[in-house]
């Protein structure tokens, strides 16, 4: 059986960073991710260390 995929719409770009938001940081271990805006882009953050763990240009 062969299954179709959907995987190129900005729907799951943004699927993405929901599934992200809310894990540990792997930078850290006192961060949790939250999704919020980086450079003008919405991305998912740690805001213990700052670091951006994925964003969507
Ligand atoms: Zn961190």
């Amino acid at each position: 059986m062969t299954r179709q995929q959907n995987t190129e719409s900005t729907a799951d770009s943004t699927a993405l960073l929901t599934a992200l938001e809310g894990r540990d940081c792997r930078h850290c271990v006192a961060g949790t991710l939250v999704r919020t805006q980086y450079k003008g882009n919405l991305a998912v953050c740690c805001p213990a260390c700052e670091t951006p763990q994925a964003q969507l240009w």
